[in-house]
């Protein structure tokens, strides 16, 4: 056997350390109790653009009501995205859902350790085949997420845009050799965990960090210049209503289409405002365009805000009185008249959970 490179030792020291404190200061977390890949691929799901604390619940929920690849692919959509409803990006639980079905056709329902065939289903991309192939099956796989890229942008003084394509190649590239080597799962979630909580992106805790005698920019003096990122656009405002339209009892919900932002996720109907509308003036015509549905009194409920990645929306809400027509959507894929607590069972986005708790105060669960 060839002695290794000086630069290849470097990396396997890097290893050791990573590995060392890894095993002596990983947070317990639920889905670090598993080598289930099922498991280990819905969590990594889920963690997508979403905090740690805010996955802990939303894991253990979905694992009880879904517990296989068998039971999710059986189950209607409705059911898996009401499971995910306030998690956010549903496109996620319609991927997951559909690549159960995928998993069923042509794995005998079995979690694949291939990257490729991994990449292959809806919904994962390297990212995700990396994360599965590593921690459930040890292939020597790269994840490269926010906090790796912070990691190693930081360790090896990386000072290109993060976001630029020769960066993201290096990136993957330099993952891609610390992960070769025992261990490819625990060294991946060691860069993922050291990045969530000692190389964080303001005041990064580096005389505690492992990797602090090789760190370029630690050495510089400057971490948190790194990584280098374009600035985000600034959100745009997105003013929308919504009407509460109640007939005996019970009220009307419209399905939104299966594709897009919350797409198949249960709402109250409604639509955004246009240049010039009153919020009641919007709601009138948002009515009769998508629902059909003519209302002579609104009265107002209250306003519910929500930050999207690229809009701030503000919802106003009214509860609409006397409807007139019959319900023809458009724009909606699905209507029903249900109970205040049928409607907080279904799927929906957390707008419009506010939104039915501004109607029925603290009634609406009962
Ligand atoms: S020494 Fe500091 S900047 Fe470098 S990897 Fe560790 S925490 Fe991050």
């Amino acid at each position: 056997m060839s002695p290794a490179s000086p630069e290849r030792r470097r990396q396997l020291a890097l290893r050791r350390r990573l590995l060392a404190w890894y095993h002596g200061n990983r947070r317990d977390l639920p889905w670090r109790h598993s080598r289930d890949p099922y498991a280990i691929w819905i969590s990594e799901s889920m963690l997508q653009q979403t905090r740690v604390e805010t996955v802990i619940p939303y894991y253990q929920r979905f694992l009880a009501r879904f517990p296989d690849v068998q039971t999710l692919a059986d189950a209607p959509l409705d059911d898996v995205l009401a499971e995910w409803t306030g998690l956010g990006y549903y496109s996620r639980a319609r991927n997951l859902h559909a690549a159960a079905r995928c998993l069923i056709e042509r794995h005998g329902g079995e979690v694949p350790d291939d990257p490729e065939a991994l990449r292959a289903l809806p919904g994962v991309g390297r990212y995700t085949a990396g994360a599965v192939a590593s921690i459930a099956f040890d292939r020597p796989e790269a994840v490269v997420d926010g906090n790796v890229t912070r990691v190693l942008a930081r360790l090896y003084g990386l000072r290109e845009n993060a976001k630029s394509p020769a960066m993201i190649r290096r990136l993957w590239e330099l993952a891609g050799e610390l992960a070769r080597g025992p261990e490819p799962g625990a060294l991946n979630q060691a860069l993922m965990e050291l990045g969530a909580t000692l190389c964080t992106p303001r005041a990064p805790q580096c005389p505690r960090c492992p990797l602090r005698g090789r760190c370029v920019a630690r050495r510089d003096g400057d971490p948190e210049a790194l990584p280098v990122k374009t600035r985000r656009a600034a959100r745009t405002p997105l003013a929308a209503v919504a009407g509460w339209i109640p007939r005996r009892g019970r009220v009307l919900a419209v399905k939104r289409p299966s594709a897009g932002l919350l797409g198949g996720l249960w709402d109250l109907p409604g639509g955004e405002l246009v240049d010039g509308e009153s919020p009641p003036q919007a709601l009138q015509r948002c009515l009769l365009e998508g629902v059909g549905l003519r209302v002579d009194s609104l009265e107002p409920l209250g306003e519910v805000q929500q930050a999207f990645t690229h809009r701030d929306l503000t919802l106003q809400v009214f509860r609409c009185g006397s409807p007139q027509g019959r319900v023809r959507l458009r724009g909606f894929e699905a209507h029903r008249w249900l109970a205040p607590r049928s409607f907080l069972r279904l799927p929906q986005g957390r707008a419009t959970r506010a939104a039915l708790e501004l109607a029925t105060p603290g009634g609406a669960e009962s």
